[in-house]
C-alpha cells in the first residue's frame, strides 16, 4: 500500500524539512475545510463525512454527505465533490487534483476516483469497517485497474473522528 502518514520531524535538513512542513500545512488547511464540510452533515443529523477537492491550490468541489437529506445511498460527499469538481473544470478527468476528505472512501468512492483519474487522496480517519483505500479493500492501489492513486493517511485524524463519535453517540441517546 502506497501510504503512511508524514514524519516531517524525523527530517533534519532546514530547506527540506521546510518545504514538507508547507506540506503538511496545506494538507491540514485543506483537511479542516473538509472537517468544516462534516460539520456541516452532522447539523442535519448525517454520517459526518466532508470532502474537499483541489487544483492549483485553489478549492474547486465541495461536498458533504447527504444521504438521508437526499435519500439517495451513493450521495457520499466524495461524489458530490466529484461532480461539482468535474463540472468546474468541464472534464470528465481530474488530473492533478487532490481530495481530502475526513474518512477513508468507501469501494464505491473509491471505484469513482479512481474513473475520475484524481492525482491524490489525503484522509483523516480509517474506516476499517468499510474502506476501500487500504483498510477492507485497496482499490485505489489495485495494479488490475488503470489508475492508481497516491494515498496520504491520518491528516487531522483525531478531528475527523471526533465528529464521527459525536454523531453516533447521539444517535445512541
Ligand atoms: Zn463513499
Amino acid at each position: 500500500m502506497k501510504s503512511g502518514k508524514y514524519k516531517f520531524s524525523l527530517i533534519p535538513f532546514g530547506d527540506i524539512a521546510n518545504t514538507h512542513q508547507m506540506i503538511l500545512q496545506d494538507h491540514q488547511r485543506y483537511m479542516a475545510m473538509a472537517i468544516t464540510q462534516a460539520s456541516i452533515a452532522l447539523e442535519k443529523n448525517e454520517v459526518p463525512v466532508g470532502a474537499i477537492i483541489v487544483h492549483d491550490d485553489m478549492v474547486i468541489g465541495k461536498g458533504h454527505n447527504q444521504v438521508e437529506t437526499l435519500k439517495d445511498a451513493t450521495a457520499h460527499a466524495e461524489m458530490i465533490a466529484l461532480t461539482a469538481a468535474m463540472e468546474h473544470r468541464n472534464q470528465k478527468y481530474l488530473q492533478g487534483c487532490t481530495i481530502y476528505v475526513t474518512l477513508e472512501p468507501c469501494p464505491m468512492c473509491a471505484g469513482a476516483l479512481v474513473w475520475s483519474k484524481i492525482d491524490r487522496i489525503v484522509f483523516g480517519a480509517m474506516d476499517a469497517k468499510a474502506g476501500g483505500c487500504g483498510s477492507l479493500f485497496n482499490i485505489s492501489a489495485n495494479k488490475q485497474l488503470n489508475h492508481q492513486i497516491e494515498i496520504i493517511q491520518g491528516v487531522l485524524e483525531e478531528d475527523a473522528k471526533w465528529l464521527l463519535k459525536q454523531f453516533f453517540a447521539e444517535k445512541r441517546n
